[in-house]
C-alpha cells in the first residue's frame, strides 16, 4: 500500500524541571510516514519532505498520544439507542441480577444495535481497543454474543477486541458451563468469571471450572472479583495456585479486585509480588463508591493495571461516559497526583502501558515500527491531556482516521 506522511504532528520529546521546580514538557513537530498500518519513519517538521511524497494528512499541531485501551466493558447491557431509562432501586446484588435476569429477552432483539451504539462512543473517546464481557447466561444463551460480534465486525477497521464468555448469573448454574463452550466455539475469546465465593459459593470448584476452561480452550480468563475482604483475598491467592499450576503465567485478569486494597498492607504487598510473578493483571473502573485496589502498590511492584469504564448507561447504573481517560483523572484527583510527571504517567493506564516518555522523562514513543494507532487533542503535553481531558479531535487506527477529524 502507498505510504501516507502524516504532518505537523506535535510529540513529547523530553522533561526539564526548572530553578523552582517547575516541571516542564517538552514538544516538537514532527512529520510521521506510515505505511501497512504502522510508522515507518520520522523527521522533524522543519525538514524536507521526500519530492515524492504524495498522501498527506495535516495534523496541523495536535498532540498525539498512544491510542486508549478499554479494558473492562460489557458492550451488551447498554440502553443506548432505546431512549432514556433510570435505574430500578434494589437492596442486594441478588436483587441487581433478579431484575437484569427480568429484562435480558427483551433487551438481546436489540443487542446489536445498542453495542454498535456504544462501540461508536467508546472509539469517539480515544479507545481503538475494547475488552468486553459478554452474559452467557440461562435467560438468553449466546444471543448477546452474536449481537456483540456483529457490531464489533461492522467497527473491524476501527476497533479490536477481547470478547469475553461472562456467566453473569453464575458459572456453577445448571447448563452454564456447556453453554460456555458453545459461546467460546462461536466468536468469545476469552473466558470470564464472577465472584467465586459471593456468587458461585464455592471458590475452588468455581475456579477449577474456570480454569478446566481456559485449558480446554486456550484461552485468558479474566474474573469479576467484587467479593470483599478475606474473601476476595483468598480468593485472588487461590486462584494464583490455579494459574502457577496450570503455566498460566501472563494470561489473567483480575477485575475489580477492590479486596486487595482491604487486607493489611503486608497482604498487599505479598500479593502484589504473585501477581507480578504470575503475570496476573488489574482491571479497574475507579468506582466512587467502592475500595480500590492499591493501584500506586501493585504498579511500584510491576502488577499490569488498566482502566475500563465498565458497563454504562444499563439496569446498573444510568452514569458513564465510554471515556476511559476520564478513569485516569479521577484517579489522578482522587489520589493527589497533579505534578506534571505524575500526571503523564497516568496515561500508561489507559494505554496498555505505553507512555511517550518515560519515568525519567526521557522520550520513548512512538517508534519506527510502532502501530499507527494515535489519539489527538489540542493540548501542549499528556499531562495536560489527562488532567483536562479535552474532547479528542480525532482518533487514528492502523494509519486511518476512524473517528474525529483533524481539519481545523
Ligand atoms: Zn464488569
Amino acid at each position: 500500500m502507498d505510504a501516507t506522511w502524516l504532518l505537523n504532528v506535535k510529540l513529547e520529546t523530553g522533561s526539564y524541571t526548572d530553578d523552582n521546580n517547575y516541571t516542564y514538557t517538552t514538544t516538537d513537530l514532527f512529520h510521521l510516514k506510515l505505511q501497512d498500518g504502522k510508522i515507518v519513519d520520522q523527521i522533524l517538521a522543519t525538514e524536507q519532505l521526500p519530492e515524492t511524497t504524495v498522501n498527506t494528512i495535516d495534523a496541523h499541531g495536535y498532540l498525539a498520544v498512544p491510542a486508549f485501551r478499554e479494558m473492562h466493558n460489557h458492550l451488551d447491557k447498554t440502553y443506548m439507542g432505546l431512549g432514556w431509562r433510570s435505574c430500578i432501586p434494589v437492596n442486594s446484588l441478588k436483587e441487581r441480577l433478579a431484575h437484569e435476569a427480568r429484562e435480558l429477552e427483551s433487551l438481546a432483539e436489540t443487542a446489536e444495535a445498542r453495542a454498535e451504539e456504544m462501540i461508536k462512543t467508546i472509539l469517539s473517546h480515544g479507545s481503538t481497543h475494547i475488552r468486553t464481557h459478554v452474559n452467557i447466561d440461562p435467560y438468553i444463551g449466546l444471543k448477546n454474543l452474536e449481537g456483540v460480534l456483529s457490531a464489533l465486525d461492522k467497527y473491524k477497521h476501527a476497533v479490536t477486541a477481547d470478547v469475553i464468555a461472562f456467566p453473569q448469573h453464575g458459572l456453577l448454574n445448571n447448563d452454564v458451563p456447556q453453554l460456555m463452550r458453545e459461546a467460546m466455539r462461536n466468536g468469545a475469546t476469552m473466558i470470564g468469571g464472577l465472584d467465586p465465593a459471593g456468587i458461585d459459593g464455592s471458590i475452588e470448584k468455581s475456579l477449577d471450572m474456570t480454569m478446566n476452561l481456559a485449558a480446554e480452550f486456550d484461552a485468558d480468563v479474566d474474573i469479576h472479583i467484587h467479593d470483599d475482604g478475606h474473601v476476595g483475598w483468598y480468593t485472588i491467592e487461590k486462584w494464583l495456585d490455579f494459574v502457577e499450576e496450570a503455566g498460566w503465567q501472563n494470561r489473567t485478569a483480575a477485575s475489580h479486585a477492590f479486596a486487595i486494597g482491604e487486607v493489611p498492607i503486608m497482604k498487599q504487598q505479598e500479593l502484589a509480588e504473585r501477581m507480578k510473578y504470575q503475570g496476573m493483571d488489574v482491571m479497574s473502573t475507579i468506582p466512587l463508591t467502592k475500595t480500590l485496589p492499591p493501584i500506586k502498590l501493585l504498579d511500584a511492584h510491576g502488577v499490569g493495571v488498566h482502566f475500563g469504564c465498565d458497563g454504562f448507561y444499563d439496569s446498573w447504573g444510568p452514569f458513564g461516559t465510554g471515556d476511559v481517560l476520564e478513569k485516569a483523572t479521577t484517579f489522578c484527583e482522587m489520589s493527589g497526583m497533579k505534578d506534571e510527571a505524575s500526571l503523564r504517567k497516568a496515561l500508561k493506564w489507559c494505554t496498555g502501558g505505553v507512555t511517550p516518555l518515560d519515568e525519567n522523562g526521557n522520550q520513548q514513543w512512538p517508534k519506527t515500527s510502532d502501530a499507527a494507532d494515535f489519539v489527538f487533542a489540542d493540548v501542549s503535553s499528556s499531562a495536560e491531556l489527562v488532567a483536562r481531558k479535552p474532547a479528542r479531535k480525532a482518533v487514528m487506527k492502523a494509519g486511518k482516521i476512524v473517528s474525529g477529524t483533524l481539519d481545523n
